[in-house]
């Protein structure tokens, strides 16, 4: 491998994957069920057809291990499937180290993330049974714009809300939101009952996904035409950003190569999980792959939260999930990348990061830009502020790895739309938070008690 001189792995596009992989049949531990926030028991399928496609919820719930792509998805995937992985040459020289580090490059998909890789089958699952405009919140607005270029590709219409710091911060995506035809709200927003209460107690409040979240759901309960989308956490999302690692395996597979740790951003959990659940398999068969999951250590869901049933958000609106959690009512500090700022965690990465199969580690917003500014300076993109914890993740365990070992990582996005918070990093402005225990504590004690 070491002389192997290809620097850009291309998977073939009629190599591309067919079917998404789901890891609930392989989990060690079943997981938890979902439980109606009221009676504590768990939630039927008929409870969730309110907001979510049948479609969905049968993927939701799955036992099957693989899952067919529909070929409506697959012609879209096309349009930027399958996506390189790049053997990063220069940021290995640059660190000095002697094993070889990877990244795949999902930043090269039309809204420039992983995102439209769930995007595209949750919209295309509505148009198939009839829903004709889709509701969500965004937080950096990566989610977002994903949604609005699938409803765009699919003929639907699509309502975002926006978290109200990112609105401001990053009226860019909303524009590119709006130019795919998506309408965006800043949330708290006066358009739902949640959103007109908590500007009533706090007008000056600058939401959270938690609170954005309710409201999306308040929107698709409310009108018939209309249906919620998430764009992390659930199972669903998780299987169909396994692409991502079915892809990464065949192209290791192409030079003759195989990874020993596996790094990516955490933020709802589902780059990540979309990088690594393909090679659990192979992890709980013996093979020794690493996973880390890198989070802010201003929103320390992994790493300092609790394992336990809470709230997807802050009216108390969605189903418990018993996951990692920060507390249902976190309100994080304003860190640049909003993308990694939700309370809690994916229930399928919560559940691998119990059994000891997930190394957790939580870094802050100064250090992942100086990693960031390092990777642009020798691989020459610029990495969403949301990836550039990935990268500092990737350098940090490539300084500890052995000659000759891999360390793949997933580059979820580009920063070309994030130019705002590169400026604040260069001139010196940016400020490190991290998250204190007492609030955690304190924010614990709010989560419902089960069982
Ligand atoms: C949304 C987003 C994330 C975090 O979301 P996950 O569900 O944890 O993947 C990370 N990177 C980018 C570029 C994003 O847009």
């Amino acid at each position: 491998m070491e002389n192997c001189m290809e620097m850009k792995i291309n998977l073939p596009e009629a190599e591309m994957p067919t079917q998404w992989y789901n890891a609930l049949p392989d989990l060690p531990t079943p997981l938890a069920p979902p439980l109606d926030p009221q009676t504590k028991e768990p939630v039927t399928p008929e409870q969730l057809e309110v907001i979510f496609p049948k479609a969905v919820i049968e993927q939701e719930m799955s036992p099957q291990r693989w899952l067919p792509i529909p070929q409506p998805v697959l012609d879209v995937y096309r349009l930027y499937r399958p996506t390189p992985l790049v053997r990063a040459k220069r940021l290995e020289e640059a660190l000095g180290v002697k094993c070889k580090i990877y990244y795949k490059n999902e930043s090269v998909s039309p809204a420039g993330s992983h995102k439209p890789n769930t995007a595209i089958p949750q919209a295309y699952y509505n148009k198939a049974e009839g829903v004709r405009r889709l509701a969500t919140e965004t937080g950096a607005g990566q989610w977002g714009t994903a949604l609005s270029f699938a409803c765009s590709m699919l003929d639907m219409e699509c309502t975002v809300y926006m978290v109200k710091v990112s609105y401001d911060q990053k009226p860019y995506r909303r524009i590119l939101i709006n130019a795919y035809g998506g309408e965006v709200f800043a949330s708290p927003s006066p358009r739902t009952q949640t959103g007109r209460a908590m500007l009533e107690s706090d007008p000056d409040c600058t939401g959270s996904l938690g609170l954005a979240i309710s409201e999306a759901v308040e929107d698709a309960a409310t009108h018939a035409d209309t249906k919620y989308a998430l764009g992390s956490v659930l199972n669903h999302v998780l299987h169909h950003q396994t692409i991502i690692g079915l892809e990464v395996e065949k192209q290791l597979a192409m030079v003759g190569d195989k990874p020993d740790y596996l790094v990516g951003c955490v933020g709802g959990g589902s780059n990540f999980a979309g990088l690594v659940l393909p090679f659990l398999p192979r992890k709980l068969a013996g093979e020794a792959i690493e996973f880390i999951a890198v989070e802010p250590q201003a929103c320390p869901t992994l790493t300092k939260g609790q394992f336990r049933y809470d709230y997807g958000d802050v009216a108390k609106l969605t189903p418990l999930l018993k996951m990692h959690t920060l507390g249902h009512a976190f309100m994080p500090a304003p860190i640049h990348a909003g993308g990694l700022r939700y309370h809690g965690d994916a229930p399928i990465v919560c559940n691998l990061a119990a059994e000891g199969l997930v190394n957790a580690q939580a870094y802050y917003q100064t250090e992942c830009f100086e990693a960031a500014k390092l990777f642009l300076r020798t691989e020459g993109f610029l990495p969403a502020p949301e990836t550039s914890h990935a990268i500092k993740g990737a350098i940090e365990t490539a300084k500890k790895a052995k000659p000759g070992e891999s360390v793949v990582f997933l580059y979820s996005g580009h920063g070309l739309l994030d130019l705002a918070s590169y400026d604040a990093f260069l001139q010196g402005k940016l400020s490190d938070f991290a998250y204190p225990e007492e609030h955690i504590a304190e924010a614990l004690k709010a989560c419902p008690t089960v069982g």
